[in-house]
């Protein structure tokens, strides 16, 4: 043996508060449930399981006509899925390009072999639908419209009922990365018209990082059984998969069984706070932490028209270290919040509150935890304006 045999010391990493775009604080419930047996995937016992999960992501996502299962994977792995099997190479689609994921889910249809036609927006704003329309109009066979609802780089909600619409006006499918939506904002898959949505369980649903939760549509299906090849990928051939989801319960793959009780149990959760409270929880605990930050004189980038309740990006003061004011966070008050992406790269932070993480108690800690780091930094703050803000805020609400 060559290979020097090491010690290896037992894993000790505490909780800690979660107040980044993701992963979220996980419910006690959910660890709980993840320490429950893992038995064979075909067992007619694990399809209670399944069938929860399907049923429960329906009601979620609003959906009684689109196919809802959890593929073995991230966000990531959801929205490629979707352009994996829909997509065959020399196809046209159009995304609405707005952020760090738009450009991410673009670059996954080039690499279908996809002619990728951008439709550019501002960062932190929503692509207003008339761009689209004025794309879509100059082109012919367009397979899919690809757009993401919650952009987790810049805090935009982009309203999908109009770009549907135009959508179906030109046969196009409409493709959906709904990966921080999911449990935080409402969906509405099937008044939306929605063809393919996909989403994770580490972001509003307070599961751990593993599944992508998705809702297909029967011209979806019908769209992957016209794309006259192999789809790409054989792991994520979405028709393979929804073979194991649907009552054949025919072998695919190994499924994750303590994921899957994770996100069983994640939902039942969501479920039982009602979608309708959750959202409005979202809401509410997001504006208590938005009058705090403006009591300290810092600006929230997106757009007040479409912001989004699960993560707010602060601007960066000029002058302030962003990556030290984390570190401040992390070692002193056990709190993570995120760094900017793409062109947000070093002016932004942004401070998620979803699922488990969106408490009054964590905005209170976040604006009182930012108003003794800051100073050091060198941006001085009026101390406790930020917490008498929020307060005050939701005192008056
Ligand atoms: C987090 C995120 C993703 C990526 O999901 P992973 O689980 O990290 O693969 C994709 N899109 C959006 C909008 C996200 O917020």
């Amino acid at each position: 043996m060559s290979v020097v045999s090491r010690k290896y010391p037992e894993l000790n990493i505490s909780d800690r508060i979660l107040l980044s775009a993701g992963p979220t604080n996980v419910n006690p419930r959910v660890y709980k449930a993840m320490n429950t047996a893992v038995i064979g995937y075909g067992e007619a016992a694990f399809s209670p399981v399944i069938e929860g999960i399907s049923s429960m992501l329906a009601e979620v996502f609003q959906t009684e006509k689109n196919f809802t299962m959890a593929l073995s994977a991230t966000g990531s792995a959801g929205v490629e899925a979707g352009m994996s099997n829909l997509i065959k190479p020399g196809d046209t689609v159009i995304i609405g390009s707005y952020g760090f994921f738009c450009e991410q889910m673009a670059e996954m249809a080039r690499r279908q072999g996809a002619n990728v036609v951008l439709v550019d927006g501002e960062w932190g704003r929503a692509l207003p639908p008339e761009q689209i329309q004025d794309e879509i109009k100059k082109h012919k066979n367009i397979k899919l419209v690809g757009m993401v609802h919650a952009e987790t780089s810049t805090g935009i909600s982009q309203p999908l009922e109009d770009i549907s619409r135009i959508a179906k006006e030109h046969d196009a499918l409409l493709v959906v990365d709904g990966v921080t939506s999911l449990g935080g904002s409402e969906i509405l898959v099937d008044e939306w018209g929605i063809d393919y949505i996909s989403s994770a369980s580490q972001k509003c649903l307070g599961c751990p990082p593993g599944l992508s939760p998705v809702a297909v549509s029967e011209l979806a299906f019908q769209t992957m059984d016209r794309v006259e090849k192999d789809i790409s990928s054989w792991y994520f051939d979405l028709r393979l998969i929804a073979n194991y989801w649907g009552p054949d319960r025919s072998y695919h793959h190994t499924v994750p069984a303590s994921m899957l009780y994770a996100l069983y149990e994640g939902l039942r959760i969501v479920l039982e706070e009602g979608v309708e409270n959750r959202f409005a929880r979202h809401q509410n605990n997001t504006a208590g932490l938005r009058a705090g930050l403006e009591a300290l004189g810092l600006n929230v980038l997106s757009d007040e028209q479409n912001r989004l309740a699960q993560i707010t990006p602060i601007a960066v003061p000029d002058g302030v270290d962003e990556g030290k004011v984390r570190q401040h966070l992390v070692n002193e008050y056990n709190t993570e919040i995120s760094r900017g992406l793409g062109r947000f790269a070093g002016k932004v932070w942004r401070v998620g509150l979803m699922g488990e993480s969106s408490t009054r108690a964590n905005v209170l800690h976040l604006l009182s935890a930012l108003e003794h780091i800051l100073p050091q930094e060198g941006y001085e703050v009026a101390v406790g304006a930020g917490v008498s803000a929020a307060s005050k805020f939701w005192s008056a609400g």
